[in-house]
């Protein structure tokens, strides 16, 4: 078993609990269950304001597609401004980041496009 495993016991406590959550959000829908959560804004909240793609795999932060490479560019400036974003990461064999490359006409086979 790896440190990242969870006990057989604990996984079925686990699924048990959140059976009860999806329940009464499939009985009374999304937005009575929302309005239950006292503290729903923490969980659209972070300190941690560095955008990140979402195939990176790290901790925290904010996941977009290639750290926002698809979005429009206009839009995604002030999404950034609105939230402080305070900094933006790629990486390699970007796969949004191909996508990119191939709607711009530039060669994909690079797999890579830095931000600018
Ligand atoms: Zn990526």
């Amino acid at each position: 078993m790896s440190h990242h495993e969870i006990p057989t016991g604990e996984k079925e406590a686990r699924f048990a609990a959140q059976s009860v959550i999806v329940a009464r959000i499939l009985e009374n829908g999304m937005r009575a269950y929302s309005e239950e959560i006292t503290d729903l804004d923490a969980a659209f909240s972070t300190d941690d304001k560095v955008i990140r793609c979402i195939d990176e795999g790290t901790p925290g932060g904010v996941h977009l597609a290639g750290s926002g490479i698809l979005m429009d560019a206009a839009q995604l400036t002030a999404s950034l401004r609105a939230m402080g974003a305070t900094g933006i990461t790629s990486h390699s064999h970007c796969g949004a980041a191909g996508l990119y490359a191939k709607a711009q006409g530039l060669d994909p086979s690079l797999r890579y496009v830095g931000l600018v």
